[in-house]
């Protein structure tokens, strides 16, 4: 049932709204196609939020898509979308656009996968992805829209604005729910989690994410997901490493954990997760995701890799410690503890090479803070990850690991010119 809501209704503030992203809509539809603002942007307008990034969804195909814009790139297999690229260097913005996609049910996939014209593609005018796996194909099966909206996750997530006509299109009652402040998996929320168990993090997410404004998973949709979460045993580790960043990088690092907790998801999703929730409680780890949440708030940038060094920092140190109370030269030993723990912790990202860099090198600088004098001073600040050691100085410094004068003193000269630095130097001897 496909319901209209207005503007007198919906009070969507058009400021809020990207403009690149009303000059799409504009575009598909002067080129006679539907296109429409969906998803995750459509909910947190009608939420007053300002959306972070802004998805369109169209009638058009990719090829089509690509056809209207200069600057435009077909990219994905498993999903085909379109990136429409404005600005360039820090402005640099892209907007998702997607075809609408056909719901289809496990039978259907299968006619689909086995590359017969079921009936339904046929109408939908199946585009045939080239690769063998069924999944791909089921997903580049184009539709029309109620379709693409019952394919989606949660109501709120489905919903579609024209912000030409200022009208919102509602399929699932998601208007509805986000004014109750509901989150609910639309259709069996079984079957949904089993169809794609990256929807159980998922839903953990959202209810972290939304919990400040009030928002509770519905029971139906909540019950099935401690049950279930071992089905995220067949996702890919690298699929569920993006979706532990997203837990715990983008704003509500501890209110994810809680959830976690809340939603008997402690254990068993990615075992780096795990060991996340595990040490959440204790000071050190604590302190790295209020600081992480209070950056996302602040709107600073934030890197996987300083919140991986603070959780496998007290591995590291315990390894360190150890290696020196033997004798090893401090940095050798150091670097030998590194080496250890990754191989005990983070085999399942290795491929990731430029994260384990970062990782390691916040972590070998900082023997080298401790040492103050004159030149290696100023060669630790000319590091390019400079900052990113300094604030996880800060942290331990805060956790009573090194004095606080210390970290103190390396703000100090991170932010002085240079003849304050020699200052700075000569105080330290
Ligand atoms: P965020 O603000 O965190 O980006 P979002 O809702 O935009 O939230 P995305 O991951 O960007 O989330 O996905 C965009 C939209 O695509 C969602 O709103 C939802 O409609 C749909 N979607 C994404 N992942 C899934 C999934 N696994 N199953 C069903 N629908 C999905
Ligand atoms: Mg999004």
């Amino acid at each position: 049932k496909r319901v209209e809501i207005g503007p007198a209704t919906h009070r969507i503030d058009l400021s809020l709204v990207d403009g690149r992203a009303i000059s799409v809509v504009s575009t598909l539809k002067n080129a006679g196609y539907e296109a429409y603002i969906v998803g995750g942007a459509v909910r947190d307008l009608l939420l007053g939020l300002r959306p972070k990034d802004f998805d369109v969804a169209t009638n058009a195909t990719p090829e089509q898509v690509k056809a209207l814009f200069r600057r435009a790139f077909i990219i994905g297999r498993r999903f085909r979308i379109v990136h429409v690229v404005f600005g360039r260097g820090r402005e640099h913005e892209v907007i998702e656009v997607s075809t609408f996609r056909a719901h289809l049910d496990s039978a259907d996939a299968e006619h689909v996968s086995g590359n017969e014209r079921t009936a339904k593609s046929q109408l939908a005018g199946v585009k045939h992805a080239v690769d063998a796996s069924g999944r791909v194909l089921r997903d580049n099966v184009w539709g029309p829209q109620h379709e693409d909206a019952a394919r989606r996750d949660f109501s709120i997530n489905a919903m579609y604005y024209d912000p030409q006509s200022q009208i919102v299109v509602d399929y699932h009652n998601g208007f509805a729910d986000a004014q109750k402040r509901v989150l609910r998996m639309i259709g069996d929320a079984a079957a949904r989690y089993r169809e794609d168990p990256v929807r159980i993090i998922r839903a953990t997410r959202f209810a972290a994410k939304l919990a400040h404004l009030g928002f509770k998973l519905d029971a139906k949709t909540s019950r099935p997901l401690a049950a279930l979460k071992g089905l995220l045993a067949d996702v890919p580790q690298s699929r569920l490493f993006d979706e532990m960043l997203k837990l715990l990088q983008t704003g509500h690092g501890q209110a994810s954990v809680e959830q976690l907790k809340k939603l008997g998801l402690a254990q068993g999703i990615y075992p780096l997760l795990d060991l996340a929730v595990q040490r959440a409680q204790e000071p050190f780890m604590a302190a790295a995701l209020q600081d992480t949440d209070r950056r996302v708030a602040e709107g600073k940038p934030v890197a996987p890799s300083f919140l991986l060094a603070c959780l496998l920092w007290q591995d590291v140190r315990a390894l360190w410690q150890q290696r020196t109370a033997q004798g090893e030269h401090t940095h050798p030993a150091l670097q030998a503890a590194i080496d250890e723990v990754f191989d005990a912790r983070i085999g399942d990202v290795s491929g990731r090479g430029r994260l384990a860099a970062d990782m390691r090198e916040i972590w070998m600088m900082q023997p080298r803070f401790e040492k103050r004098t004159g030149a290696s001073c100023h060669t630790l600040a000319e590091q390019p990850r400079f900052r990113a050691g300094l604030d996880f100085l800060q942290l331990r410094a805060a956790n009573g690991e090194v004095p606080e004068m210390l970290a103190d003193w390396w703000t100090q000269f991170a932010q002085s010119g240079q003849s304050v630095r020699e200052d700075l130097i000569a105080q330290a001897r």
